[in-house]
């Protein structure tokens, strides 16, 4: 017999088969098992709450409850330990009732054994395990149909806009490919150059838009992580702004401010780099040349606090509540190009950080976007 110790909880108010149960139990376990015995459904609810048992031995007749609904009563506030129903009656009905109701096993008071209580115990164990295990696959299964589900949809939006997204710029390319071969004696160096710049801009238009794609495609398949590594976050910013700055051609001034300790960060550069580079990118985009973008970083009581702030074109109310879903473009932004991805993936990156973004923004006077994230993970924990 297998003599691993358990604790058992024995609910029963009737002293003299408590005493049995007791003596039973003690004479067939191991030295280290025990058994608790209470007399009222409300304190074993109680108890579980508070300790930890393998197994509950419930008598079905107690002083506040009585019959099936004891069972029914203790599963529901008890869901994960196992229980065997003690009743007096030799009654199969009953015995199929309370297994209905979620116990594990069913033992007649005069009819127990050491080895029978015994035996019914470890089954009733090795069932709660297995069930557990079922209801922990049940839920793999779950999340990873919402992830398809998801995933299917982005495929789905993304095969109905690609058709507009891509045309535009395949046709840049195509014609200017055809004119630069049909004129090329007659172009002058000067537009021809102009031709080889749109037939560039016009591959990085769908270099991005794959790249935003396949980003947000790998996070909604899990495929993006997080991995904190320390980092220096003025030095990170930095980098980052210069290079946005120099891509934009200085059309923008970019004003950097930042405060408190930020050298000791521990994040993940990685989703930092698609958060930010996305909310500078739009401020600058969506706003007009010679405009300033005001960039801020403060560290304070453990979090990052970013805050991205232009005198662009802002975003109306209506808009405001779908700027973080998939392909989402506003109703005000006319002719500025876009694929409508960049803020979903930095609402990734940021719910991977367990962070939290907002945005306030007046139409026609400018947006602030403001992310904070816990800048060492060990912290929030
Ligand atoms: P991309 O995928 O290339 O980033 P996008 O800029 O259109 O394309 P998002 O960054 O996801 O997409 O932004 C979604 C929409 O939110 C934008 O199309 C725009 O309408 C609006 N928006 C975002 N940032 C600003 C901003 N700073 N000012 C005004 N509108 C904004
Ligand atoms: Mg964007």
């Amino acid at each position: 017999m297998d003599k691993t110790p358990v604790h058992i909880l024995l609910v029963e108010d009737s002293p003299t088969d408590a005493d049995l149960l007791r003596r039973i139990f003690l004479g067939f376990s191991n030295e280290e098992s025990s058994l608790t015995q209470v007399d009222r459904l409300t304190t074993a609810i109680a108890q579980c709450h508070e300790n930890s048992y393998d197994v509950v031995l419930l008598d079905l007749g107690l002083p506040d409850c009585d019959g099936i609904e004891t069972v029914t009563e203790f599963r529901a506030n008890v869901p994960t330990v196992p229980v065997i129903v003690l009743t007096m009656m030799d009654d199969d009905e009953l015995a199929l009732q309370v297994m209905a109701c979620g116990a594990q096993d069913y033992l007649i008071k005069d009819q127990i054994t050491g080895q029978l209580l015994m035996r019914s115990i470890r089954y009733a164990i090795e069932r709660e395990q297995i069930s557990q295990q079922l209801r922990n696959s049940e839920r793999s299964v779950i999340s990873a149909l919402a992830q398809q589900k998801e995933l299917n949809l982005l495929k789905s939006s993304f095969i109905s806009m690609s058709s507009h997204e891509f045309r535009t710029p395949m046709t840049i390319i195509r014609t200017s490919v055809e004119l630069l071969q049909k004129f090329e004696h007659e172009l002058t160096e000067q537009k021809k150059n102009d031709y080889f710049k749109r037939i560039k801009a016009a591959i990085s238009q769908i270099t991005h838009l794959l790249d935003e794609v396949l980003l947000l495609g790998s996070s909604e398949a899990g495929g993006l992580s997080y991995k904190p590594e320390p980092l220096n976050l003025e030095k990170f910013c930095s980098e980052l702004l210069e290079d946005l700055q120099f891509s934009d051609d200085n059309h923008h001034s970019i004003a950097m401010d930042y405060q408190g300790d930020y050298a000791n960060a521990v994040m993940d550069s990685a989703l930092l780099w698609h958060i930010l580079n996305n909310l500078v990118s739009n401020a600058i985009k969506y706003s007009p040349q010679g405009g300033t973008v005001r960039f801020s970083l403060t560290c304070q009581s453990g979090n990052a606090i970013f805050q991205v702030q232009d005198q662009g074109i802002g975003i109306p109310l209506k808009d405001q509540t779908h700027l973080f879903e998939t392909f989402y473009r506003c109703s005000n932004v006319g002719k500025i190009q876009g694929t409508g991805l960049g803020l979903a993936i930095a609402k990734k990156c940021v719910d991977l950080h367990r962070g939290d973004i907002q945005v306030t923004s007046e139409l026609g006077k400018g947006t602030v976007f403001a992310v904070v994230l816990p800048m060492n993970p060990t912290d929030s924990q």
